[in-house]
């Protein structure tokens, strides 16, 4: 979304700019401007604290260390975590990644 940026006065994009800063991850909106291919950005609202927030890239890793321990704990003879995780996915994961699914995209195709 293009505005006309209340720090500097230019016109700019309206994005949320994404810090990480001693393991938590904090998100400002704020302005991009690109200036001579070199991109600069005006952070709005600094001072007060944003909320730190789970990126989706966060969620990724997660899940893909969850599996990767189940998985060597498999390699070694013990299913069990392997057995929990292939549970988890059927009866809790899947049902919200579909339910999240449709119901994003049906907020989408309203006008
Ligand atoms: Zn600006």
């Amino acid at each position: 979304m293009r505005v006309k940026c209340p720090k500097c006065g230019k016109e700019g994009v309206l994005v949320r700019h994404t810090v990480k800063s001693k393991g938590h991850t904090y998100v400002y909106t704020a302005v991009k401007h690109v200036k001579h291919g070199r991109i600069k950005r005006c952070i709005l609202g600094r001072g007060e604290p944003a909320h730190p927030e789970v990126g989706y890239d966060d969620v990724l890793e997660a899940l893909n260390s969850l599996y990767q321990h189940a998985r060597e704990k498999a390699r070694s003879g013990d299913r069990e975590e392997l057995e929990r995780l292939l549970a988890w996915i059927e009866r809790r994961l899947n049902p919200l990644i579909a339910r999240i699914y449709e119901e994003a995209s049906a907020i989408l195709e309203q006008k």
